[in-house]
C-alpha cells in the first residue's frame, strides 16, 4: 500500500474526478474526508464505498467557496483522524460562454469555486502541513489553463491560476517538506463533459492523439502516485493526463 495510515482532504468527492480520487486513495491505505455542495445520495455512496474497504470516512456537506467551512473540515478531520497528510483540491465548475456574452456573475462564480476555493482550502490547511513538516497538496487543474479554450474564458482563467498557484506554493513551502503539483486533465469521462453532444465528442476525439475520453480512475492513480513517496523528488510540476491533446 503507497498510502497507509494517510489522511488526505479533498474537495468535490461525491462525483465524477474526486470520487474516483477519494476511492483510489482508500484503496492505497488512506483515510478519507471530503466535502460536496449538493449530491449528498452520491457522497453518501462514496463513504459507504471507501469504509467497506477498511478506511475511514468522513463527509462534510460544504463549499470550497467559504473559507470559514474550510477550516471547519480541516479541524474536524485532525480532530478526529489524528493527522493529515493530502489535500487535492478537486471541486470545479464550468459556466461556459464567449466572453462577449459572459456575466459577471459567470467570472465570478467560476473563479469563485475554481481558484479560491483552492485558496481557502489550503490556507485552513497550510499550517498544520507546517508545522507537521510534511504534507502534499495535488490541484486539479486542466489542458484549459495550459493552452486556454474559447468560450472558457473564465475556467481556462481559473485553472491557468492554479498553475501559477502550485509553483509558487511549491517554492514557499519546500522547506517545510511539503511538495506541491497539479494534474491537467483533458476530456475525462465524468458528468462534466456528458452534456456534450454524441457528434460534438467523436469530433473532440479526433484532436486527441489517443483518440479517447479519459477515465476519472486514470487520473486518480496519478494523484496517488504524487502524493506517495514514489514522487518525492517532484515538486511544483503540472502533469497533464491527456491522451497527448496538449502537445
Ligand atoms: P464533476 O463530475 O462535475 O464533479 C464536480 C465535483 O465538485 C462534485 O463532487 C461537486 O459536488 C463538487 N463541487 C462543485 N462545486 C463545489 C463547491 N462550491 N464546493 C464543494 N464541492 C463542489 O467534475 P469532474 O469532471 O469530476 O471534475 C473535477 C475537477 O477536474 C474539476 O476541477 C474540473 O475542472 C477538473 N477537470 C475535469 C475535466 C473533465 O473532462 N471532466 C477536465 C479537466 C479538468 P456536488 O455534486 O455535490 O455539487
Amino acid at each position: 500500500m503507497l498510502l497507509k495510515d494517510k489522511v488526505a482532504i479533498i474537495s468535490g468527492g461525491s462525483r465524477g474526478i474526486g470520487r474516483a480520487v477519494a476511492l483510489e486513495l482508500a484503496n492505497e491505505g488512506a483515510d478519507i474526508a471530503f466535502n460536496y455542495l449538493k449530491s449528498e445520495d452520491r457522497a453518501l455512496e462514496v463513504k459507504k464505498e471507501i469504509e467497506s474497504k477498511g478506511r475511514k470516512a468522513l463527509i462534510f456537506k460544504s463549499d470550497v467557496k467559504n473559507l470559514a467551512q474550510m477550516k471547519n473540515m480541516v479541524n474536524e478531520t485532525k480532530e478526529k483522524f489524528g493527522r493529515l497528510d493530502i489535500i487535492v483540491n478537486n471541486a470545479g465548475i464550468l459556466r461556459d460562454k464567449a466572453l462577449m456574452l459572459m456575466g459577471v456573475e459567470d467570472w465570478e462564480d467560476v473563479i469563485s469555486t475554481n481558484l479560491s476555493g483552492a485558496f481557502n482550502l489550503i490556507k485552513a490547511a497550510i499550517v498544520t502541513l507546517m508545522k507537521e513538516k510534511q504534507g502534499n497538496i495535488i490541484n486539479i487543474t486542466s489542458v484549459a489553463g495550459i493552452k486556454g479554450m474559447p468560450r472558457q474564458v473564465n475556467y481556462s482563467a481559473s485553472k491557468a491560476g492554479l498553475v501559477g498557484m502550485t509553483k509558487a506554493l511549491a517554492k514557499e513551502v519546500a522547506s517545510y517538506n511539503i511538495r506541491v503539483n497539479a494534474i491537467a486533465p483533458g476530456y475525462i469521462d465524468t458528468d462534466m463533459v456528458g452534456g456534450l453532444k454524441e457528434n460534438h465528442k467523436t469530433e473532440l476525439m479526433k484532436r486527441i492523439p489517443l483518440n479517447r475520453f479519459g477515465t476519472p480512475d486514470e487520473v486518480a492513480k496519478v494523484v496517488t502516485f504524487l502524493a506517495s513517496e514514489r514522487s518525492k523528488y517532484i515538486t511544483g510540476q503540472v502533469i497533464s493526463i491527456d491522451g497527448g491533446l496538449a502537445i
